[in-house]
């Protein structure tokens, strides 16, 4: 049997059948931003692998990291051991983040799940019995169990699985667009606040993009507010900078264009420059101070894989090459370059609005029935996308050639236009 048969047959996808009813492409390799097929097709690559691949594929040096890597320790426990390279990269961590405690973990859910544990246990800590968390709507952390409980109520996985979730609140998210006006987001948010606080743990939210759950661009006003009233209530501040860390935003974080620390931050997707699956929780001192100092004294929490060395390698190596890198001048011009691009897809009769910052670029249509045959478009004309929905959106490496760049957006608007209404 060809492979491509027995993944037919056997394979789970995303979100998807088995045997999948929507085409899998079967890809041969990858080079810089582009990726090849079996049959040697060529693809630009728009999504950077969900938001990882921040450097491209095959990157010399993070070839070489993990190269060497492999011949020193592939893994070791972490339970009772620890190694060169985690503390390496918890310091760099730590000193790109301004918190202080590092949890190394699998994968950006697992990360949400860790976090939620944190804050359970930091309140507990104190004394205090509050096992409920505020999120906004719109809003993807994840599909673990945890991490789908503060997921948007309405337009997520809760339709088949909320039965069995516990039940958290959820408080109006901010309009979309980084200068427009969130005065009744921030009014709802302080009402949720001052209803709910005596039960609530922690406040978790993507800064100033909501990803998954729309793509949703928002007002950093809005972070400064939650800052405040988390502040006032006693509420952990969770910022979900899994898939807005290391630079996407055109910032390190996107908690920075609001100038705030949130006391625990989650990053993953991007951290080991898409090579491997690994994720962080890191957190203030005072949260983990806080635990220590408690009766139970310890973070209940240790994957099998927790802290592996090759992951941290090629993480380290990630983070070096982006520091080392013009990448603010790089991500503000694919900014640039997708506003100028995206500006010829207002007009189109199916597109609602089109928006961007950083390396994201999103046209969201007017319904959601497109998505695949704009897909294949795009497949078609040498571009890999992947839409969900309504949004016709792209993620790119900050090492994208400028007219790879606009030739993304150009043909993104071809395939709109050719949907016969
Ligand atoms: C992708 C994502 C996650 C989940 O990360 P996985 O590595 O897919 O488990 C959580 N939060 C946000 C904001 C994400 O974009």
């Amino acid at each position: 049997m060809h492979w491509i048969e027995i993944d037919k047959e056997h394979v789970w996808h995303p979100y998807n059948s088995l045997p999948s009813t929507t085409k899998i492409l079967p890809v041969k390799r990858t080079d810089k931003t582009s990726i090849f097929l079996e049959d040697d097709t060529e693809l630009i690559d728009g999504m950077s692998s969900w938001w990882s691949a921040i450097h491209g594929y095959n990157h010399p040096r993070l070839n070489e990291a993990i190269k060497k890597q492999v011949e020193i320790m592939p893994h070791i426990m972490f339970g009772g051991m620890s190694h060169k390279n985690a503390a390496t990269l918890s310091k760099m961590l730590v000193d790109l983040t301004g918190l202080h405690s590092v949890f190394l973990c699998d994968s950006g859910s697992v990360s949400v799940e860790v976090a939620l544990k944190t804050a359970i246990q930091y309140q507990e800590a104190k004394g205090l019995k509050k096992y409920r968390f505020i999120a906004c709507e719109n809003a993807y952390h994840g599909d673990t169990l945890a991490a789908m409980s503060v997921c948007d109520p309405n337009n997520s996985m809760h339709s088949i699985y909320g039965s069995y979730l516990p039940k958290h609140i959820f408080t109006k998210a901010p309009n979309i667009g980084i200068d427009s006006d969130c005065s009744e987001a921030i009014s709802a948010l302080e009402e949720t606040f001052k209803k709910h606080h005596e039960e609530v743990a922690g406040f978790i939210i993507e800064p100033v993009v909501q990803g998954a759950g729309g793509m949703r661009v928002y007002n950093p006003k809005f972070l400064e507010k939650a800052k405040e009233l988390c502040e006032k209530y006693d509420i952990l501040l969770i910022a979900d900078e899994i898939a807005t860390g290391f630079g996407h935003t055109g910032k390190m974080f996107a908690c920075e264009h609001a100038n705030i620390k949130p006391d625990i931050m989650t990053v993953g997707k991007g951290l080991t420059g898409g090579y491997m699956t690994m994720a962080a929780m890191i957190t203030s001192r005072n949260v983990s101070e806080t635990i220590s100092n408690s009766k139970l004294g310890i973070l209940m929490h240790g994957p099998t894989f927790m802290g592996n060395p090759l992951a941290c390698s090629v993480a380290i190596e990630s983070i070096k090459l982006l520091l080392e890198s013009p990448w603010q001048e790089r991500v503000n011009n694919i900014e640039n370059i997708f506003t100028q691009e995206l500006e010829k897809a207002k007009d189109l009769k199916l597109v609602k609005s089109t928006r961007n910052i950083g390396a994201i670029g999103v046209i969201e249509l007017n319904d959601s029935s497109h998505a695949q045959a704009i897909q294949d478009f795009c497949v078609e004309n040498g571009v890999w996308i992947r839409p969900f929905g309504k949004l016709i959106y792209s993620i790119v490496a900050y090492s994208i050639c400028e007219e790879d760049l606009r030739k993304i957006v150009r043909v993104m608007i071809e395939a709109i236009k050719s949907i016969k209404s």
